[in-house]
């Protein structure tokens, strides 16, 4: 099956729908998404958005509390572009509908979350902001005409001649069938790869497939061993790994070891609201300590009443559970974030002609060593904008006119084979790239990967053109560029905590990149405005 666009999309999470609106003013948009249009980590985000808007809020401020949180790995170019560009996209969305939540006296109500020193987050339907800001672009990209929606359309690789991007390759799982999709510009916007992990708040579906299938066309890819693990997702067997947002902190929740402690006081000047990778280090250290798998998420000193009306998915989804949000959570980190991902300029241009990146596949520079909170669904809107303006710059004639021929077939005894791959994947990431890592771990990670991919080359040689087996190889270069990183950082900064080199280190102020075929790199951050 061929299709042609103007753009293609791929992604419907808020990147890629924004984007898809975006473009909409000027092509035909096909937008290809690997399940449901509503599957995303940006329809279940929680808290909110950042944005400035409060009287006693600046720009600077924002940008003073992203630079912290990202340990000196922002690129400050590009968290200026952030802060000073989102408010009036907030400000648009506003125009065209959108209601985010307000105090009594019809003022925004603006949450707190951790590292934030203003209250600058905007949020709706009260912690269901993720649902109600992809559902009000939902609803406008279902209404342009321009707009096709292609779900269950997998990407697994891009249609790349020279240094060209002419469309994508995508596995359709309802057709069961291969889709060549040319684009004159192709706006990658298919997530992080938070779904490798065995505990994480995001949906099955985040694997990394955008940023494999980059890295397999020959783009660099940075820092992708700064994982952010979310301190507080709901703890108990049998119950989902459910987040529970930072904005409960914000709203004074505390964390207690099982002796009843707050352990978070001693630990940092903000506390419970510390930067995550903080507080999510300190969790982990209780939870060896007490060997029980869980701290507690105390919210028994706060008005209950105000506690079901600004959480009130949060609390349902805690009682469904047996838990009374009232009172305690039990609580423990998981997966959440992948800050690291395909390198781009201040537009979303990767180093592939006509190719972007957008969201969290994007290595924008912007959450340095660690995302800052609500950080990321603006920078979804900031540089979707951001890249469908660049193409206009672009001339059609660099397009190769290139015509690619089907190469994929399912064959389904492979199915097995691809699960046996995630859950080892999902293992070894786990136990070796998680919260605290050693050179040790990792090496021995590193190991466990290679074997899997031996499998698989003897699978694929077996059977060339395998679906299955493709998404198995995107899952191991994904793996495999988080373990690789995480080698290379002999520090600990952020996110990637080393307890074999628990210090930041001045000569790792760098990004590391990799690009297939050569040695893992390191370049400066763009500290400069
Ligand atoms: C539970 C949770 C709560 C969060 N809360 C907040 C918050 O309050 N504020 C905030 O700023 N951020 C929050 N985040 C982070 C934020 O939601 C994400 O970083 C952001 O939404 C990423 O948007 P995106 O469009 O880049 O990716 P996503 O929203 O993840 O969308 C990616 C899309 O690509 C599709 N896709 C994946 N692989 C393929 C493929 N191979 N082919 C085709 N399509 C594919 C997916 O199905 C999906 O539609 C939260 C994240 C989670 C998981």
């Amino acid at each position: 099956m061929e299709m042609n666009f103007d753009y293609v999309v791929v992604g419907s999470g808020l990147a890629g729908l924004y984007s898809a609106l975006c473009a909409s003013r000027y092509g035909k948009v096909g937008l290809v998404t690997k399940a449901d249009v509503t599957d995303s980590n940006s329809y279940n985000a929680q808290g909110g958005i950042a944005a400035v808007s409060g009287k006693d809020d600046d720009p600077e401020y924002h940008f003073e509390d992203t630079i912290v949180a990202g340990r000196g790995l922002c690129d400050y170019p590009a968290v200026e572009i952030l802060v000073n560009e989102g408010p009036a996209l907030i400000h648009d969305l506003m125009e065209k509908g959108m209601h985010f939540d307000v105090t009594e006296s019809g003022r925004l109500a603006l949450g707190l979350e951790g590292g934030h020193h203003r209250r600058r987050i905007l949020h709706a339907g009260g912690d269901a902001t993720g649902k109600f800001v992809t559902s009000f672009v939902l609803d406008l990209v279902r209404k342009e005409k321009n707009i096709e929606i292609i779900p269950h359309c997998a990407l697994l690789g891009l249609l790349v001649t020279g240094d060209v991007c002419d469309g994508v390759r995508c596995w359709n799982s309802g057709t069961s069938s291969e889709y060549l999709i040319y684009g004159k510009n192709v706006i990658l916007a298919s997530g992080g790869a938070g779904a490798i992990y065995r505990r994480t708040t995001n949906p099955d579906t985040t694997t990394g497939d955008g940023i494999a299938a980059a890295y397999n066309a020959g783009c660099k890819v940075e820092d992708m061993e700064f994982i952010q693990f979310h301190p507080t997702a709901l703890a108990k067997e049998g119950a989902p790994c459910f987040l529970i947002s930072e904005a409960v902190r914000g709203e004074g929740a505390w964390l207690l070891n099982l002796e009843g402690e707050r352990f978070m006081l001693g630990a940092h000047e903000l506390s419970e609201l510390a930067p995550r990778d903080v507080v999510a280090q300190n969790i982990e250290a209780q939870i060896r300590k007490e060997g029980k798998g869980y701290v507690w998420l105390s919210l028994r000193h706060l008005d209950p009443e105000k506690i079901k009306s600004r959480f009130p998915t949060i609390y349902a989804r805690c009682r469904e559970y047996g838990i009374d949000m009232c009172d305690r959570i039990p609580v423990a980190p998981a997966a959440h974030y992948t800050v690291g991902g395909v390198c781009c300029d201040e537009n979303g241009e990767s180093s592939i002609r006509h190719l972007y990146v957008c969201g969290e596949i994007a290595s924008t520079g912007i959450m340095g060593a660690n995302r800052l909170a609500s950080n990321s669904l603006i920078e979804c809107m900031v540089f979707a904008q951001r890249a469908v303006r660049d193409t206009l710059k672009q001339s059609g004639e660099d397009h190769s006119g290139h015509i690619y021929r089907e190469e994929f077939h399912l064959s389904p005894e492979n199915e097995e084979f691809y699960r046996h791959v995630r859950k080892e994947v999902s293992d070894i990431v786990s136990e070796d790239a998680g919260i605290v890592r050693t050179g040790e771990g990792l090496e021995k990670g590193l190991a466990g990967l290679e074997q899997l991919q031996r499998e698989l080359q003897a699978r694929s040689a077996a059977d060339p053109g395998e679906v299955c087996c493709r998404m198995a190889e995107n899952l191991l270069t994904v793996a495999l560029l988080v373990i690789r990183g995480a080698l290379a950082r002999k520090e600990s900064r952020g996110c990637h905590f080393r307890a074999d080199f628990p210090e930041e280190h001045e000569t790792f102020r760098i990004h590391t990149v990799q690009q297939a075929g050569r040695d893992i790199a390191g370049i400066p951050v763009k500290d400069k405005i």
